[in-house]
């Protein structure tokens, strides 16, 4: 059986002497596996061959032994990413991020456009990169069954709390007064910080990026995006340590 599906190679692995293994995030399929055979001949017009984060038509081939690619062009490259070392490695960990979230359909498709309008917005070099890491941190975690509920403090329901703490653990805010009262610990967040993780996970699709944020509150926004991913996978991301130490 053959399928025809576009989709970003989030990883290559080389396989034998001049094959790869490719797994591609689709939006049809999710995450899926296929053996490119002699992938460095595999070149399009423009003589690009698949390679990580490059967008591509497939053509793959199911076989008893997985999915082979049967035909690839290579639709678009990043090369605002794959040129500039700190925009590839946040780009890199974004790809670890959907590996470890393995996204299914339908969920997939939203996934898909998400992680290539973060990794367009690298390129264009046109928005803040803390902006789309905590965009695409926070989003793709809320796509895939780990959303939080930022919607109301979660004791006495009031919809604009004041002195929000987000609890992490429980992806849920309490307001000062009921923090104070029945809770420790949480995160301060500044109501900045609070309306713009609203808007990361509530927002539709196409006003995902249009919002505007502080640098001081971009800068929490970043702090517990990050920790949300982290305490929830409870993974080690290389690629994002790579990037941290870049600064
Ligand atoms: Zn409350």
């Amino acid at each position: 059986m053959k399928i025809s599906v576009k989709g970003v190679v989030v990883k290559e692995v080389n396989y034998g002497e001049s094959d790869k293994i490719l797994t591609v995030l689709t939006a049809e399929y999710g995450i899926i596996s296929a053996i490119a055979k002699r992938c460095r001949n595999l070149k399009n017009k423009s003589g690009a061959s698949p390679q990580l984060l490059s967008y591509c038509s497939f053509l793959f081939y199911e076989s008893k032994r997985g999915y082979i690619v049967n035909d690839c062009e290579v639709l678009e490259v990043f090369w605002g990413v794959i040129k500039d070392l700190k925009s590839l490695s946040l780009a890199q960990y974004f790809c670890e991020l959907a590996l470890a979230l393995s996204p299914e359909s339908p969920n997939s498709q939203d996934f898909l456009r998400l992680f290539l309008n973060c990794i367009f917005y690298l390129s264009n070099k046109n928005k803040d990169m803390l902006l789309i890491k905590s965009i695409f941190e926070m989003r793709s975690m809320s796509l895939c069954g780990y959303i939080p509920n930022l919607v109301y403090c979660n004791k006495c329901k009031k919809y604009n709390p004041e002195k929000i703490k987000f609890y992490i653990n429980r992806g849920i805010i309490i307001c000062g007064d009921c923090s104070k009262k029945y809770f420790i610990g949480g995160h301060d967040i500044a109501p900045g910080v609070l309306l713009a993780l609203r808007h990361i996970i509530y927002s539709e699709n196409e006003k995902l990026f249009s919002f505007k944020i502080s640098d001081e509150s971009l800068e929490t926004l970043s702090l517990v995006s990050e920790k949300y991913v982290a305490y929830h996978l409870d993974i080690e991301f290389k690629s994002l340590n790579f990037y941290k130490s870049l600064y």
